[in-house]
Parts: C-alpha cells; sequence; structure tokens
C-alpha cells in the first residue's frame, strides 16, 4: 500500500507492515521481533525485557544532541475481533486492510489503529535520517488490553528521559493531560435465611430498559444504575410492606454499568394490591427523574413460583441498606478541566449466592486520593455491616500536572501550525501513563492521536488525513523540543 509519501513519510508502509504480522493480546512474539529486527539493521541500541516491552535508542539529530531525551511510546497488542461469518484466525493471520474514501479498516475484524498506528509512527520516524530531533527513546509496551500488563512489568530503569508521548489516544486536536487510575473491589455481606411462611407469594422484578456503557467513559453521562434503580424500588416496597428477598442478579462485568437487574421478592398475599401501587408510583418518579437519560428505562414485575427458602426480614432490609449505600456514579468532578469526571463507582456486579451477597466494583479516580477515598468509605461502610472486601488490579492515576513544560510545547505547536488552541483534557479511563508516571518519577506525560472510530470493535476506523496530519504535528513538537 503506498498512500502519500509526502504527507506522511513512511508511516503508512510501516502500519501495512504491522498489519501482516497478527500481534493480538498475548500474541505479540512475532511482532516484537519485527521491531528488534527494525533496530538491529539499522545500528540502534535496542532492548527487549523479559515480558516482551521493548525500547529501542536513536541519537537526537545534529543541534539536538544535548536535548533531553524524549519517550515516544505505544502499544504492541491490539484487541482481537471479528464481525459474524468472518473466517479468519486472527492467531495466525495478518489484518486485510480496506481503504474506504476517508478511512482505512479492516476487513472483518478489527484494524489494530489501536495502537498499531503509534508503532508505526515512531518507525518511520526513527527510520528517517531527514526529520530533526532530540534523542529518542521508543518504549513499546506490550498487552495492554488486558490490563496494562507490559507497563506493569516494565523495568523503566534503561529509561533516561522524562518527557513522555504517549500516542494512544483517539482523537486529533485533543492533548490529554491526564487518566484515571481504577481499583476492582469485591465484597461480601452474610445473609441469614429462613423457610418461606404460608400465604407468602412471590414476585419476580425486573428493572430494565438502561442504556448501560462503559464505567469510565460513559459514567459522566448520568447513565443509570440499574441495579441501584433495583435495590431503590425494594427500599421504596420495604417502607410500606413487608418483604423477604430470595434473590438478586445484575451485570457481569465490573467496568460495565449494568443495564438491567432481576430480583425475585416474596411478599404476603394480601399486599399484593399495595405493592402494585409502589410500583406504578416508582415507574412514574422514574419516568420522570430519568427522562433525559434513560427514557426507556421500566421496573415490571411478574409472578413465579414461591422458593422454599428467602433471606429473613432483618437481612432482606440490610441487604437493601447496602446497595442504597454503596457510593455509585460520579463522586467527584475535576477542579482543573471542566466537565471531566474526577472520581466515580460503578458497581458492576450483583449476585446472591451461598448465603451471602456479592457485590463487584470498578472505582476510577484522576487522582490516587480521590481512589483511596473512596475505597476507604466502601470498606467502611461493608464492614460495619458486618462483611469482608477484597482489593484487586489496582493502578495508579495519571494526575493532572498544573505546570508542564511539553504539554506547553505541545500547544504552541498546534496553536502555530492550527492557528487554534488544542483541547487539553483528562479521560476518566485507564491509560498506560498512570503506570508510567509512577515508574518514572511522575515525567512530564502527554497522550495524543489521530482520529478513530469505533476501537476494538471490528468497525474500527481510521481516519486517513487526520494519520496525516499528526504526523506532521508529531515531527513539528519534536522540531520544537530542542
Ligand atoms: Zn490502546
Amino acid at each position: 500500500m503506498l498512500l502519500d509519501e509526502l504527507e506522511s513519510g513512511k508511516v503508512f508502509y510501516f502500519f501495512s507492515e504491522i498489519s501482516k504480522i497478527p500481534h493480538g493480546s498475548g500474541n505479540t512474539e512475532a511482532l516484537a521481533r519485527y521491531c528488534v529486527n527494525f533496530a538491529d539493521e539499522r545500528g540502534f541500541k535496542s532492548y527487549r525485557d523479559e515480558y516482551g516491552n521493548i525500547m529501542i535508542f536513536k541519537d537526537g539529530t545534529s543541534g539536538y544532541k544535548h536535548s533531553e531525551s524524549v519517550i515516544l511510546q505505544g502499544h504492541l497488542d491490539m484487541v482481537c475481533e471479528k464481525s459474524q461469518g468472518c473466517n479468519k484466525d486472527m492467531e495466525q493471520e495478518g489484518i486485510d486492510i480496506i481503504i474506504d474514501g476517508e478511512y482505512m479498516h479492516a476487513d472483518g475484524t478489527t484494524l489494530g489503529g489501536d495502537d498499531g498506528i503509534a508503532i508505526a509512527y515512531i518507525l518511520a520516524l526513527l527510520d528517517d535520517d531527514s526529520i530533526e530531533h532530540p534523542p529518542i527513546e521508543a518504549l513499546f509496551t506490550t498487552d495492554e488490553e488486558i490490563g496494562l500488563r507490559g507497563a506493569n512489568e516494565l523495568d523503566a530503569s534503561r529509561l533516561s528521559g522524562r518527557k513522555l508521548i504517549n500516542i494512544d489516544s483517539e482523537e486529533e486536536g485533543v492533548i490529554t493531560a491526564s487518566c484515571a487510575g481504577a481499583i476492582r473491589i469485591s465484597c461480601k455481606l452474610p445473609l441469614i435465611y429462613e423457610n418461606a411462611e404460608d400465604g407468602m407469594c412471590a414476585v419476580k422484578i425486573t428493572a430494565g430498559g438502561f442504556i448501560g456503557g462503559h464505567s469510565g467513559i460513559d459514567i459522566g453521562k448520568e447513565r443509570k444504575n440499574a441495579a441501584k434503580i433495583l435495590a431503590e424500588f425494594l427500599y421504596e416496597v420495604d417502607r410500606h410492606i413487608r418483604i423477604a428477598i430470595a434473590g438478586f442478579v445484575s451485570g457481569e462485568r465490573l467496568n460495565v454499568i449494568p443495564s438491567s437487574a432481576e430480583s425475585v421478592i416474596c411478599i404476603k398475599r394480601e399486599n399484593i394490591r399495595q405493592f402494585d401501587v409502589i410500583l406504578a408510583k416508582f415507574n412514574a418518579w422514574l419516568k420522570e427523574a430519568c427522562a433525559g437519560t434513560e427514557p426507556n428505562a421500566l421496573v415490571t414485575a411478574a409472578d413465579t413460583r414461591v422458593p422454599e427458602r428467602y433471606i429473613s426480614e432483618a437481612d432482606s432490609r440490610k441487604m437493601i441498606m447496602a446497595l442504597i449505600n454503596v457510593p455509585n456514579g460520579i463522586l467527584a468532578m475535576n477542579q482543573d478541566i471542566p466537565f471531566m469526571v474526577q472520581t466515580s463507582s460503578n458497581l458492576g456486579s450483583v449476585s446472591v449466592k451461598d448465603g451471602q451477597l456479592n457485590l463487584g466494583f470498578m472505582i476510577r479516580s484522576n487522582t490516587n486520593y480521590g481512589k483511596t477515598e473512596t475505597v476507604r468509605q466502601l470498606r467502611c461502610l461493608i464492614e460495619g455491616m458486618g462483611g469482608e472486601m477484597a482489593e484487586e488490579d489496582d493502578y495508579p492515576a495519571w494526575e493532572y500536572k498544573h505546570t508542564s513544560a511539553l504539554r506547553d510545547v505541545m500547544v504552541k505547536t498546534y496553536e502555530e501550525m492550527y492557528g487554534k488552541e488544542p483541547l487539553i483534557c483528562t479521560i476518566h479511563a485507564g491509560l498506560e501513563c498512570g503506570i508510567l508516571a509512577e515508574k518514572l518519577d511522575g515525567a512530564d506525560m502527554v497522550s495524543i492521536g489521530p482520529n478513530m472510530k469505533n476501537v476494538h470493535t471490528p468497525d474500527e476506523k481510521l481516519e486517513i488525513k487526520s494519520v496525516q496530519r499528526c504526523w506532521q504535528y508529531l515531527l513539528q513538537v519534536l522540531k520544537n523540543l530542542k
């Protein structure tokens, strides 16, 4: 494939080469070898650590020999997704690139623009001796898409640069200056069961029609959590009539806002009419309260078989109390950058199993303090109710810096090239920058990238002209980092 090399050097050449090599997460060996060979053939010093992260070093060009080193970083692995009916074996076969007007996509699979374009940019840069730049330390991490594993295991002692440009963002003209750290939490709350009494009937209640979404990116959109709404409904019922909960289930993945929830409760037969009144009232409230954000949200009820046992009245209430009071949704907004979420919690899974209530959370914050504070609040609540809590996969935030020399150069260069200001933003999701900031003594960092759509899906698209503009921008930034 030869797209205009005048505009973008060998970026598309290297992107095409990378696309021929299968490189899904956990399968980056061949691409890593390609990169090391690339360095060897050109006489660049390179290093591959035992986790598969690669570093390639190139001296600064004339006039830049003594400039501060710049780390250019991207991840080697891609998410492998196929559309229905696509027979490609992504473990063994490369991607088939299609150029369709302004965009590039792949035939039936993810394209791997995330994050192959970063590798292509960096290889094209290292390959071209006519480009002016300070000393470059190229860092290609592995297995970013499966828990930032490469970055986590990285031995950063060989990197001397303390300015890092991460090329793993998806919108041109946006300079990301902070990302969220996160932690996964699981809680267990023991529940006492009792045998069902006579004269009870059982109702299966469903809270459905919620939009759901990604617990980081979409949490700022006021999307409701179906499990929380269902708990609120149970609370309203419990205020008026005695209930015993027999089951509750919602969500599977902690990084997804649950779009439905289901619970079976038992009530006395004579309370059915009152139950129906409460349900109608609740739905009227829900419709009004969420008209703008959750137009299809609805709580429905259907008769079901009375179970032999259910959770005691007191523990049913305890369970509702826990579900209502656990931190969820936006907890704090960013004070530096308007409209950006700073701290959030997502109650991503709820189940009742083996005599206990199980709750799973993804807590995110763009400050490490925000995360610690939320974890503490949740732990205090759960332990205070006689439960237990476990923490997993904790990774740090990349905190916003009020002063950043690198960001200033990025902004100034952008203004000079395009006559307008770039957007400085923070993202409420994970990038490797959080971990890298910690390993590089709080290095000065930014994250950029060309326009991409629908990443991680077979509809992934990369905007060709945007790739070219970002290339020109990157070159100018490096030139200005004297
Ligand atoms: Zn990525």
